[in-house]
Order: C-alpha cells, then structure tokens, then sequence
C-alpha cells in the first residue's frame, strides 16, 4: 500500500494522436473512500480508469492498486477490482446472463455466491436473457452484479447508473451503501449524477481537459470553497490583488461569489479592499465539485 492510499497514480498521461486525453494525472484515493471522480465529456474520467484497468496503456507515469503496479503486476492488481466500464463488452454476447454468472464466478475464489443472487434479485436481472439481447440498463445492471458479486476491496465504476431507470438508479445507490457498510471497500466513481452521490461521496477529484484540477476530501472541499455574499460600497474597485482572483463588483451593492481559498485569509483580504462580508456559506459537496467545474471558482 502506498500511504493508506489503495489507488494512486503518478504523473500519468495519454494521448490519442493530437489529443490529450490525461496530462500528468496524481491521483490518491484513500483506503476505504468513495472518491467521485468529475469532469466534462471527454475530460479524461474513462481513460483514467481504463489506464488504472491496464485496458489502456499510459504513455508516461504509473499506477497502483494496493501497491501493486496496473501494468507490472496487472493480473494481481485486476484481481481486486470489480470495475463497470462505461461501455460494457461482454466478451461472451451469446451466453445466457445465468451462464455469464457462473462462468465469471469461477475466476474468482472470493465470489459470494448468495451474495450475487440476492444482487440480481434486487436489480430485476432476468438470468434466462442472452446478454446479447439486453437494453442498454439491463446490462448495466448485470455489470454491476458482476463487479459486485465478489466482494472486491476495490471497485472503479464508470458512470454506473448511467442508462438505469430512476427506480433500479436509487436502487443502485442504495446497494452501494449496503455494499460499504457490510464490505470494507474503496470505491473510485466517475459520474456526471453528482448530486445524487452527496450522501455517500467522502473525496472529489476534478478533470478538466486531462488535467487534476482539484483534490480533496468533502471536510477540505467545504472549508475551501464557500459561497460569500459581500456588501460593497458605491464605486467600489476591486484590488489589484481580488482583480487576480477574478472578483469584479460591476457597480453592484452586494454581490455573491464563490470564492476558493482559507476562509480567514480571504475575509481579511475583502475587508481590506473596503467589501464586508456578510455571510460565508459552505457548500454541499456536490455543488462545491460543480463550481470547480464550471469554472466559477476563483483563487
Ligand atoms: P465522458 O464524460 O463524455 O464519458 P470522459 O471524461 O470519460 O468523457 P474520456 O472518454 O476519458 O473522457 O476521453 C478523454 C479524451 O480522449 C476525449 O477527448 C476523447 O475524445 C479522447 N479519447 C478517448 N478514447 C479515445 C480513443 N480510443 N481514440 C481517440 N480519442 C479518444
């Protein structure tokens, strides 16, 4: 293990031709976390966990799960994973969703066997289905059973309620948070559905355009970013100093910004300028993730 981190990256980095899908990524997912991985389309969320899947080779850095290198080690690495591809590909199309079961259920020594069955219950799986035949949810569905049903110490899911209907969608959440609660596990989510994640979310990692922009745990996250409402007086000026962390007053009286930073410090700093603030508020984890993301965050 790698400093109580059972997921870390170093530097790594990939490019498709011209584009550049990660650009020196450092991830560090904490032993037992659920870290929610964000970003916009084609920020890098996939690749990050193909390339932590060995599906996708890197072309500089490494990756570990538990210690154990992705690529150097990729078979002991994969074998504590449980992982749900954005794309599921079955390789065994033709097999009944039973046969499937018991067919990858065999690889794995720690398979829990009442484990699964209850899980397909949950889920509606119909095991008489070919996999070949199943809507875009179903086999979501069965993807997650397959991750699931081993109780691995690591699961990466790639947007895995994605396609699910609302009712199996709050179904799905609620599974992980009995799967957390009875297996000691760190799971690595990549989601556009962050909201629906506040409850169980404890890290955020942000993308944006292959880069990580931000890291941190929910506690850092809601001390870092705040909402401040700020009353100005007329004609006021930002500093030269606020004008760089991107506050502009436009002439208002009060004015809200999300503003990231140590909270004492920048009130000095607003203070300073002639501003007072009125209120600092911190935001749900979810809505502090999406200021980084759209770029309302200023330093
Ligand atoms: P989304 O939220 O849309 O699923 P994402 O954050 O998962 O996006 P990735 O799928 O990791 O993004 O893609 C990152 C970038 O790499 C995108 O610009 C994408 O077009 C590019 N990319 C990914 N896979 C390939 C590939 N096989 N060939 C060429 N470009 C690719």
């Amino acid at each position: 293990m790698s400093g109580g981190n059972a997921v870390t990256t170093h530097g790594i980095s990939k490019r498709y031709g011209r584009e550049t899908a990660l650009d020196g990524v450092n991830l560090r997912v904490p032993e037992g976390a659920v870290y929610v991985l964000v970003g916009a389309n084609g920020a890098g969320k996939s690749t990050t966990l193909k390339v932590l899947m060995n599906l996708e080779r890197a072309d500089a850095g490494t990756a570990e799960i538990h210690g154990l290198d992705t690529v150097r080690r990729g078979p002991e690495a994969r074998a504590q994973v449980g992982y749900v591809p954005e794309r599921p590909d079955h390789g065994y199309r033709w097999m009944m969703c039973r046969g499937l079961l018991k067919h990858v259920a065999a690889y794995y020594p720690t398979w829990d066997h009442p484990y699964a069955d209850r899980l397909s219950l949950a889920f509606g799986l119909r095991l008489d289905r070919q996999v070949a035949t199943l809507s875009k949810g179903e086999s979501r569905r069965l993807q997650l059973v397959l991750a699931l049903g081993h109780r691995p110490p690591v699961l990466l899911l790639d947007e895995p309620t994605d396609g699910l209907d609302p009712v199996v969608r709050s179904r799905t959440l609620s599974l992980l948070a009995e799967h957390l609660a009875d297996t000691p596990t760190t799971i690595l989510i990549s989601t556009h559905h962050i909201h629906e994640l506040e409850s169980l979310a404890d890290h955020v990692g942000v993308l944006r355009d292959g880069r990580l922009v931000a890291q941190m745990s929910r506690d850092e996250l809601q001390r870092t970013v705040g909402r401040y409402r700020v009353e100005i007086p007329m004609g006021w000026q930002a500093t030269r100093e606020l004008q760089v962390a991107g506050v502009r007053a436009n002439g208002v009286r009060e004015a809200q910004w999300t503003l990231v930073g140590d909270q004492r410090e920048l009130i000095d700093r607003l203070t300073l300028a002639g501003a007072h603030v009125r209120e600092v508020q911190p935001l749900a984890l979810a809505d502090a993730a999406l200021a980084f993301l759209e770029h309302e965050v200023t330093r």
